[in-house]
Formats: structure tokens, sequence, C-alpha cells
């Protein structure tokens, strides 16, 4: 009989999501959202300046990405898909809220509204909304751009505020996993070995199956333009959570000779054992010494070889 196949298994989200993160979405990021897209709208038209929507749709972007992420950290969200739509209603409850209050604040002091308050509140109808927009396209905004000039100012504006949401999402929220058992997330990954090794190395196919062992097999590299570096994310009260995660990073030269840094997943989240996470830090003392010696190695070589050549 054949010794027993390891198999490598990967964390994947349970899809669960507890009712405090419906109750945070309803209490929380929607009510800020909402705020936070009139404020915005407020700094446009109090300071009609280009350069102050970007830094409007930057500061926008942010707020949102960041409540996103914290709504769904705090409310412990392991469905990617809720995720997602929590991102997505944050962006669009800002934006609507955004142009609700546009027309409010451009134009209450100048017309005679025989009731602010419900001139102000009827901005937030979608039909009214579509109706003050065609009354800018026609006559132009503070900055007096009309027409087609004006469409594409508005799309340049929500692809911006969009583009900042995604990004401060992305950073705040690390994809790291959850510990069901404990019921709370894990620690952030943290670096666990360097290897200077090729990402490219063919004994990662069996690391990845879970021949841990195979690290070993790994060919050292001289150069070190390229490494790979292993992360670790573990429960901080249990040991059963420890997730490996492997990405090769180094310089890509391309033919123009820009050098770009490159970061490449070859494995995200494996699922390891604390004897295996020891016998790893010892396998990274090992492959250091080595590594040591092999960049010592070459130059006494060419000393000695340069010193025949002259005698
Ligand atoms: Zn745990």
């Amino acid at each position: 009989m054949s010794a027993a196949t390891p198999r490598s298994t990967f964390y994947t989200a349970s899809g669960m999501v507890p009712p405090t993160a419906w109750i945070l979405v309803v209490t929380v990021l929607i009510p800020i959202s909402a705020v936070a897209g009139m404020l915005y709208s407020a700094g446009i038209v109090h300071v009609p300046m280009v350069k102050l929507r970007w830094i409007g749709s930057v500061g926008l972007g942010w707020v949102i990405g960041m409540l996103a992420a914290k709504v769904c950290r705090i409310g412990k969200v392991r469905s990617p898909l809720f995720t997602f739509v929590t991102v997505i209603v944050g962006f669009l409850v800002a934006y609507y809220s955004a142009w609700g209050i546009h027309r409010a604040l451009l134009v209450l002091g100048k017309v005679n509204a025989p009731n602010p308050v419900l001139f102000a509140l009827q901005g937030f109808l979608p039909n009214e909304i579509a109706s003050w927009m065609s009354v800018l396209f026609k006559n132009g905004n503070a900055e007096g751009i009309t027409g087609l000039a004006l469409i594409i100012v508005w799309l340049i504006e929500c692809g911006a505020i969009a583009y900042f949401t995604k990004s401060t999402f992305a950073t705040v929220w690390d994809d790291r996993p959850f510990c069901e058992t404990c019921d709370q997330w894990n620690e952030p990954a943290e670096s666990l070995l360097q290897l200077p090794v090729s990402p490219d190395d063919p004994s990662w196919q069996s690391v990845r199956e879970g021949w841990l062992h195979s690290i070993r097999k790994l060919k050292i590299k001289e150069n070190a333009n390229e490494t790979v570096a292993l992360t670790l994310s573990s429960c901080p009260n249990c040991d059963r959570s420890h997730f490996l995660t492997a990405s090769g990073i180094g310089w890509q030269t391309n033919a123009a000779g820009e050098a770009t840094f490159v970061e490449s997943k070859i494995f995200q989240y494996m699922s390891v054992t604390p004897a295996q996470i020891t016998e790893l830090k010892e396998l990274g003392e090992l492959l250091d010494e080595a590594y040591q010696e092999l960049i010592e190695e070459p130059e006494d070589l060419d000393d000695s070889g340069v010193m025949q050549a002259n005698d």
C-alpha cells in the first residue's frame, strides 16, 4: 500500500451573515453614507472648483469604503456576496443622497419656496432628480458646463467615487480567514519566511497539493530579484485555524527596460498545523544558511580564478 496522500485544504468562507451585520447595515452604513453623500454635495456646491471634486471624491470613497469594511468586520460577515452588496449599497446611498440634496443646496436661497423643508425633501424623489438633471443639462451647472460635457463630468465624478470606494475597501478589508470554532477573525497575515526561490519553481505544485516538505526541493536562486514570501494568518485563541499564503514578489523588466514590482499568489490560505509551522521555521533557518553559503562561495571561486589567471 502506498502512503496516504496528503490533501491540502484551503480556507473557504462559511457564507454566514449574523443578524448583527444586517442591523449595522441599516442603522450605521445607510445613515452615515447618506450624510456623507450630502456633505460631499455641499462641498461641491459651496466651493465650485474642479480640484475640489477630486478631493471630495477621494474623501467620499474613503468614508464609504472604510465604513463598509468596518460594518462587515464588526458584523462578522463571512459571505463575499454580502460584503460586495454592502459596498454597493453604501456607494449608491451616498451618490443618490448627493444628488437628492443638490438642488436644494444650489437654488434654495434663490427661489421663493413656500415650504423650504418640503422643497428640499422633494429633491430626493427620483423624478425630481431626473428633472433637476435635465435643468442642469440645458442651463449648465455652477461652473457653466452644459450638455454632453456635463454628462462626461458626472460620469468621471461617479467613476472616481466608485474607484476610491473600491480601493479603500480593498485595503481595509484584507480578506482574512474567520475561525468558526472561536467565532472570531484570525489575526492579519504576518510574515513567516522569505525564500530566495522562484515563484515559478515546479516544486510549488506539490507544496500546493499539501506536500509541505517539498519546499526543500525548491531551487535556491542566487540573484534574488525574485523571492517568495510565506505569510501566516492565525486565530489568536486556538491552534486549529492557521492559514499559510505563498506569494512571489520581485521585479520584472518589460521590453522597454522599465522595471515593475510584481506580486503573484502561488497559493492562498492553506490550512497548516502548529507542527508544520515549526517545521517551516526550521527550514527557513536552514535555507538562510544555505543561501548565505551560496552567495559567499562564487566570490571565493572568482578570486582564486583571477589569481590563477594572473599566475
Ligand atoms: Zn480559533
